[in-house]
């Protein structure tokens, strides 16, 4: 079965957000641990987590995506703003040992200027510094569309931060399809040849999610704006067909478009009556 949902504001708690996954025909969705503009997160209501709990049992809700702010930037040139994503980090993953078994995704960073190799040494200093032997989360790596000095741009930079943590069974990637397409992968006309390719430099293995997005620009384009399912330059076939794919038909999908509540509940529609049909 489809494991198919969509980004929800997380304002109103965890068991709001299961309520109206389930209106919008969802069964997973993901959320922003903390304002995505960064700031301190809400205290933790337990009552909440275990009513939510309780409600995604009955309801076949699967694993969900917690989303870091954007603001965290673990490669920053300032130590304060590493200090911030260091500690955001530490914190929102202590808070989610209360939702076993879930997702955690962030974005790399942006190294302005001082070259992706530091980049990549400073992100992996950090995951060094907050993950524990046992932790039940995953922390997935962001595919970035490689706007200005950001760090996650192509396969093989992700591979280069993996490599440097100690517990690399904590980590996975999360593939973003109007990233990697931004970012130069031709996902549209070979699915097959960027699935190989991240098979090759990452593994597949360590694809643990996927956000599925339209893009407003051509392949290439380096600038990451989302479109509507189907309006955009990646289009409906050739996400169905990533949806679809044996190497991820498993996995959760998240839609990040520019939509509303019934705009999602359209696509979540269209997604699984055209899987269904593949
Ligand atoms: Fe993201
Ligand atoms: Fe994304
Ligand atoms: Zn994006």
């Amino acid at each position: 079965m489809l494991h198919i949902g969509c980004h929800l504001s997380a304002a109103k708690g965890y068991l709001a957000m299961g309520r109206e996954a389930v209106s919008i025909g969802a069964n997973t969705f993901q959320f922003f641990t903390r304002n995505p503009r960064g700031g301190s997160a809400k205290a933790v209501d337990e009552r909440d987590v275990a009513a939510y709990l309780a409600f995604a049992e009955e309801n076949g809700i699967g694993q969900v995506v917690a989303h870091a702010p954007y603001t965290l930037n673990g490669c920053s040139a300032d130590p304060a703003v590493r200090d911030f994503a260091t500690r955001t980090m530490r914190d929102d993953l202590q808070r989610l040992e209360l939702l076993p078994g879930s997702l955690y995704n962030f974005h790399p960073g942006s190294h302005v200027g001082q070259g992706a190799e530091r980049g990549i040494e400073l992100v992996a200093d950090m995951l060094n510094q907050v993950l524990w032997p046992g932790m039940r989360t995953t922390v997935l790596l962001e595919t970035m569309a490689g706007k200005g000095s950001e760090l996650g741009r192509s396969f093989e930079e992700l591979r280069a931060i993996i490599d440097r943590v100690a517990l690399k069974e904590q980590l996975g990637i999360c593939l973003d399809t109007c990233h990697v397409h931004d970012a130069g992968y031709d996902i549209v006309n070979d699915l097959d040849g960027v699935l190989g390719e991240l098979d090759r430099v990452v593994g597949l293995a360590r694809v643990k999610a996927v956000h599925v997005n339209d893009s407003k620009n051509p392949m290439g384009a380096h600038k990451d704006r989302h479109e509507k399912i189907g309006l955009g330059a990646i289009g409906t076939d050739a996400l169905v067909r990533v949806i679809t794919h044996p190497a991820l038909r498993t996995l959760p999908f998240c839609l990040e478009t520019p939509n509303e509540l019934d705009g999602y509940a359209a696509e979540i529609r269209l997604l699984k009556a055209r899987a269904e049909e593949a």
